[in-house]
């Protein structure tokens, strides 16, 4: 059949390619041998017995990869693959992958979606309305394709920077018809009997390590501390770090690779005769472009970049058994770019969020004088040499959170969420990076899913988000197992 001969030169285009990128640690061909003289008959040497390339193995679309950018539109890419590119740095994996298709967010009943109808799309191939997971508009139950592949004999991971909880993992296991219902999703992810989750902690749901213990699961703090029981596992971050969501990839410390730690411990768990799906979402990206924080955003879209990694390794070493699918369930901050140094959005190294609670916070304190903290907030958000105009704009914003003039809703208006000097901070590293938001919300734009190894073509063209789910479905059945 075409689509199985079309994969299989793109899987051998691919595990080329991979393969060259190590041709400089291979020996380098011997030299041509002595030339024979041309007074001597040349005796042809019979033809050596060269031995025939082995054939890849026939396709069977044995391991899923599903990963999700929330909120990740075509610029935040463009963003981040430039930022790297000015940086001198790899570029982003994904860029790479030789299928790519175009998606269309909107939900059923309005042009812009969010993270739980989006989910439902993708998981499920049927539009729903907002808030609404794993059900159609009139709450008819839908079977989301982690079930179908769970149904099928593969073992299931979910995993996110947000809370398990949250509208895209639920997506992936939960049936309610409010993303808000806490404590109905997280009976739904005890009742799916999936073997993996790893996210930030849960909300409303106190008896969780009971809930836990009765599903046969067992919950972990850290992907670092794997349990040696074969019990289901849950890693939850928020056991060590506290908060709903993993913290802030730009900030670092004990959080730094937690997501491709994670994505490296599903993999080893979950790799069986009947392999595996594994979602794994990037969810602060989405958050961070609601807050309009570019060199924030930037580093959740790296963070799951890093993830990614393992997935790749995954796939060189089972090129006729994966697919891996990178894509987004919509736009979030309406971001433009232009003329700019995208570099200086990888030179950022605090959230806003933790620049609030920290620095802020501790200037406040002390009443410190604009000439003592420029340098300190200068220098956390990479900002370098200032022009007059920019070190003017950071004082006025630096006077109003001193003073604690601005209501909420004026800082809101005039700033941007966070307190005016992190907000203005923030603003001139997006200026300097021709980086532009226009909104703190969803937008209708269209996403892009990147494809890569067993029926990845089955992921090209211009389609609904739906198609995701359907053409996962039809890779499925035309590489089945043996
Ligand atoms: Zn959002």
């Amino acid at each position: 059949m075409f689509p199985f001969r079309r994969s299989k030169r793109i899987l051998s285009a691919f595990a080329a390619l991979l393969l060259l990128t190590c041709a400089g640690c291979l020996p380098s061909a011997p030299q041509s041998a002595t030339p024979v003289p041309s007074n001597e008959p040349v005796v042809l040497a019979p033809p050596s017995a060269s031995p025939l390339p082995t054939p890849l193995p026939e396709p069977a679309l044995k391991y899923l990869f599903l990963f999700i950018g929330d909120g990740m539109g075509p610029k935040q890419v463009q963003a981040a693959s430039e930022a790297l590119l000015a940086g001198g740095r790899e570029p982003l994996h994904f860029l790479g992958f030789p299928v790519v298709g175009n998606v269309r967010t909107k939900n059923i009943d309005r042009e812009t979606t969010d993270s739980a109808a989006a989910a439902t799309a993708i998981a499920t191939g049927t539009k729903t309305l907002n808030g609404y997971l794993g059900l159609d508009e009139n709450k008819n139950r839908l079977v989301e394709i982690s079930e179908t592949l769970r149904d099928m004999g593969r073992k299931v991971g979910i995993l996110t920077t947000v809370s398990l909880d949250h509208a895209t993992p639920a997506g992936f296991y939960a049936h309610v018809d409010s993303r808000r219902s806490y404590d109905m999703i997280a009976d739904d992810l005890f009742a799916s009997g999936f073997d993996f989750f790893a996210g930030g902690r849960f909300h409303d749901t106190p008896d969780v390590a009971e809930h836990a213990a009765e599903n046969g699961y067992t919950i972990l703090s850290s992907p670092a501390d794997p349990a040696e029981s074969a019990d289901k596992l849950i890693v939850s971050s928020g056991l060590v770090f506290g908060d709903y969501g993993v913290p802030p990839a730009i900030d670092g410390g004990a959080r730094a690779g937690w997501l491709k730690q994670c994505t490296a411990l599903a993999i080893s768990r979950l790799d069986q005769p009947n392999g595996f799906f594994i979602m794994v979402e990037g969810g602060r990206i989405d958050y961070f472009c609601h807050y309009n924080d570019a060199g924030s955003f930037v580093a959740e879209l790296l963070d799951m970049n890093d993830a990614l990694a393992e997935a790749l390794a995954f796939y060189t070493a089972h090129p006729s058994e994966t697919l891996i699918l990178v894509t987004a369930d919509h736009e979030t901050g309406d971001v433009s770019l232009s003329e700019g140094d995208r570099a200086v959005l990888l030179r950022q190294t605090i959230s806003c969020d933790n620049c609030d609670d920290t620095l802020v916070a501790q200037c406040v304190s002390a009443q410190t004088p604009f000439s003592d903290a420029l340098p300190l907030f200068a220098a956390a958000f990479g900002l370098g040499e200032l022009t007059a105009d920019e070190t003017a704009y950071l004082k006025e914003a630096y006077g109003h959170t001193l003073k604690g003039d601005l209501p909420s809703s004026k800082s809101n208006e005039e700033y941007g969420v966070y307190e005016p000097i992190t907000s203005a901070c923030a603003t001139l590293v997006a200026t300097r990076a021709g980086l532009r938001f226009g909104s703190g919300a969803h937008t209708g734009k269209d996403v892009s899913v990147y494809a890569l190894g067993v029926g990845s073509e089955f992921f090209a063209g211009n389609y609904e988000n739906t198609k995701l789910h359907d053409a996962i479905l039809q890779a499925v059945a035309a590489y089945p197992l043996s």
